[in-house]
């Protein structure tokens, strides 16, 4: 059974834009322990404010390669990444498990073939510790795809160069940006099913390639697999480490995962849940069945332990308010604070959500209901006396700004005559 041992922290640095290298002393005498395969992760271990979390790094290095390294992304509300990009220092003891996991070359001895691999994001760890193993034992060729939204969040960029600079023959790197265009088309956009196709026709032969390696987010993995496999590529050969999971509970693929965190492979045998059909007609029993078994935890940081080892994620639901009030929201700018106009302040989502770390202007002060009316109504092309009519008859709602805001504004008349002032000349 793997045992933890506590490995010193040589160096954290930053990688990628949010992304951070940590390379792991292994003292000599662990050394046959830590060797591992390549493609293979790591388990570690720490305290976060009294409470255990374990969480799944693949290596980067080539098994044999000293010092080991991992490099984690930095996810915004990440317990283990942000411990450890921001708390983790050269010296620190790091509670690390030895490398376990099948994402490995299966076919090391064989003559030197074709290898191809599909990374996205930080999918891309295992697979360069899998690239730079094959080549370095003789492969004729590897291809490898890896799709990002821009350079910028390319993980481990300068060491796949550096890999391309020593086997420039026999290495062929082949970035995909959806988010940063390209010269050539065909590498604008994601790593999906189509992209796969235009990329067999045209730089490798699927038969003939001897083993794939495919690492990414979950639909990414389906994408590439199942189009591989339409390509007649025996599954056999297609080798997919996942690492975020969706957690339906009647997949395929993942009701599996939920057995092995509940340590109950006898429900494969179960009749009732034999195929996903028979385990949604007896949802509720399986529902319960995983539900117990959750309650049997006091603690849910075990809990979290126990389903990460199983790869599924752990959440906690949330109500809107609590939400926009984590530290998440702040991070984002997903809610502002803006004024009420009344000498008061209340808060808004942020414009708009974002998913980059761009800044964007603050939002501007809220319209009272109907401010606008005249404005919009007179863009739309319909006349003073029209907007005037509608105002009469209710149809458009009519809004008495507070005095205050008027007198600010020096529009003591109230929003319909600033609008009117405002409006395009061409409305009469
Ligand atoms: C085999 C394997 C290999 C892996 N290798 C790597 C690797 O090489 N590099 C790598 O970066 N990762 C890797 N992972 C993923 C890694 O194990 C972790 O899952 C990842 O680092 C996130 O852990 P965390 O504790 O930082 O985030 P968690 O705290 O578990 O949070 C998970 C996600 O939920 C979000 N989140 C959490 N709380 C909230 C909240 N309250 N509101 C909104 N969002 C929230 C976080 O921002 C994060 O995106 C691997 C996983 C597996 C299974």
């Amino acid at each position: 059974m793997l045992k933890f041992h506590s490995l010193k922290v040589a160096q954290v640095a930053p990688d990628a834009e949010d992304a951070v290298a940590i390379t792991l002393e292994v003292p000599v005498e662990l050394r046959d322990e830590y060797r591992g395969s390549a493609g293979q992760h790591v388990v570690v271990r720490v305290a976060i404010e009294g409470e255990e979390i374990r969480r799944t790094y693949s290596l980067v290095n080539a098994p044999g390669e000293w010092p080991l390294r991992i490099v984690p992304r930095v996810q915004a509300m990440g317990r283990m990444s942000r411990h450890l990009a921001e708390q983790l220092r050269p010296g620190d003891l790091l509670d690390v498990l030895p490398p376990n996991g099948s994402f490995t070359p299966r076919e090391l001895s064989a003559a030197p073939g074709t290898y191809v691999a599909f990374a996205a994001g930080c999918g891309i760890t295992p697979v360069l510790s899998v690239v730079r193993t094959l080549l370095a034992r003789g492969a004729a060729r590897v291809i490898l795809f890896y799709g990002n939204s821009g350079t910028g969040r390319a993980m481990c960029l300068e060491e796949l160069l550096g890999l391309k600079d020593r086997y420039l023959e026999r290495l062929s790197l082949h970035f995909v940006m959806s988010r940063e265009p390209q010269e050539v088309e065909l590498y604008n956009g994601r790593l999906d099913a189509s992209r796969v196709r235009q990329f067999a026709a045209t730089l490798f032969l699927p038969k003939e390639v001897g083993e794939y390696f495919v690492c990414g987010p979950g639909d990414m993995i389906e994408q590439v697999t199942a189009t591989l496999h339409e390509l007649g590529v025996d599954s056999a050969r297609v080798h997919a480490e996942h690492f975020t999971v969706a957690t339906s509970l009647v997949g395929s693929r993942t009701f599996p995962l939920y057995l092995r965190a509940m340590r109950r492979a006898d429900l494969a045998d179960d009749p009732r849940f034999a195929t996903a059909a028979a385990r949604k007609a007896h949802f509720t029993a399986l529902h319960h069945i995983v539900q117990t078994w959750i309650l049997t935890f006091s603690d849910i940081g075990a809990l979290d332990a126990q389903l990460d080892e199983a790869k599924i994620a752990l959440g906690e639901v949330r109500s809107l308010k609590k939400l926009s009030e984590m530290e998440w929201a702040e991070y984002w700018g997903a809610v502002q604070e803006v004024s009420d106009r009344s000498g008061g302040t209340y808060r808004l989502p942020g414009r708009p959500w974002r998913f980059s770390r761009e800044q964007l202007a603050p939002l501007g002060d809220p319209a009272f209901q109907g401010e606008h009316n005249r404005n919009v109504f007179g863009e739309l092309g319909l006349s003073e006396s029209e907007i005037d009519g509608y105002l009469a008859s209710g149809a458009l709602v009519s809004v008495a700004l507070p005095a205050t805001i008027a007198d600010d504004a020096g529009r003591a008349d109230g929003p319909a005559k600033v609008r009117r002032a405002s409006l395009p000349t061409t409305i009469s």
